[in-house]
């Protein structure tokens, strides 16, 4: 497989950087050690704008939902 955009974590920035990438159609390839990051080392985010509080768990499946679902099943 060729990639065109390859991000190395799974995170806060790692997941935004790929929800952009696919986001253009190019073909992204996300390399991490676990999908979350250091958020998940708090289990409720209570300063994230558009929530009053969040369960990080449930921040962090939503970057991940939305970099999965930017550029289509098979971009990323
Ligand atoms: C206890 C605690 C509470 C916090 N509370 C808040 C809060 O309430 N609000 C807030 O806005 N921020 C909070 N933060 C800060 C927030 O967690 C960080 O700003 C954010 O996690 C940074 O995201 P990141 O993607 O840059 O890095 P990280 O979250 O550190 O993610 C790095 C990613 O890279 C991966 N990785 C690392 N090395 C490799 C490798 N060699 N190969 C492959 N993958 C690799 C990791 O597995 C991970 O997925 C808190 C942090 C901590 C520790």
């Amino acid at each position: 497989m060729i990639y065109d955009v390859i991000v190395v974590g799974g995170a806060s920035a790692g997941l935004t950087a790929a929800i952009y990438s696919s986001r253009l159609k190019l073909k992204t390839l996300v390399i991490t050690k676990d999908m979350g990051g250091q958020v998940l080392l708090n289990p409720e985010i209570k300063n994230y704008p558009g929530f009053l509080s969040i369960r990080s768990l449930d921040l962090m499946r939503k970057f991940e939902e939305q970099a999965l679902n930017s550029g289509g099943r098979d971009s990323i």
